[in-house]
């Protein structure tokens, strides 16, 4: 029986991203050696995150509460949105700090041969967010920050279609230039898109 829980924790542990079995062994015997340190609070915290957190209802970012701490921050420009696919990506901008405004994440980009269309990225409550906004205040901006790969132009030009009857400016991250990157170190397609997707800067 115990064999069958620890075969149990290693096969759950190897499929987590970045762990094939051998490292899931790896990780298995860690933990039970350190089962007072390190153990039993991973256990702990599993199982609180698994309870206790849940989408926020406005931008599906993760958080306790109904609303995450971003939606609730009255500091943030209430009228700039920024869309997301993951909210990996919101993390990673939020790090970054270039960004003040609300998110909206999508949980992934559309892909009909994955099964995921406009209704499992949540768009109409995109739309409906968008329009609340501009019925509540002026100057709105939505930034479409999905990757730069096929799927996720598609999602992009695809909400843009969908806002089109709100008076708002839709803008696109310019991709692929790393900040204090040279331009001449960069491979020519990164370089194109880059240049196709420049921003009116002032
Ligand atoms: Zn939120």
């Amino acid at each position: 029986m115990e064999e069958d829980n620890l075969k149990n924790l290693i096969k759950r542990l190897s499929k987590l991203p970045g762990l094939g079995p051998r490292s899931a062994q790896r990780a298995a015997l860690f933990l039970i050696k350190n089962k007072e340190k390190d153990m039993l609070p991973l256990s702990k915290a599993l199982y609180d995150v698994a309870h206790y957190y849940k989408p926020c209802v406005q931008c599906n970012n993760l958080t306790e509460s109904d609303k995450c701490s971003i939606c609730d921050d009255p500091r943030r420009h209430q009228n700039r949105l920024c869309v997301v696919e993951d909210i990996s990506d919101l993390w990673a901008i939020e790090r970054s700090g270039v960004f003040q405004g609300k998110y909206f994440v999508l949980g992934g980009n559309l892909n009909i041969m994955d099964g995921r269309g406009p209704s499992e990225l949540g768009i109409d409550k995109l739309v409906k967010y968008v329009s609340l906004m501009c019925d509540t205040h002026t100057s709105n901006e939505i930034i479409l920050a999905t990757s730069a790969t096929v799927e996720g132009q598609t999602t992009a030009h695809y909400i843009a279609e969908r806002l089109q009857e709100f008076s708002i400016i839709i803008s696109r991250l310019a991709h692929g230039v790393p900040v204090g990157g040279e331009l001449n170190y960069l491979d020519d397609g990164t370089l194109a898109l880059a240049m196709k997707a420049r921003t009116p800067v002032g």
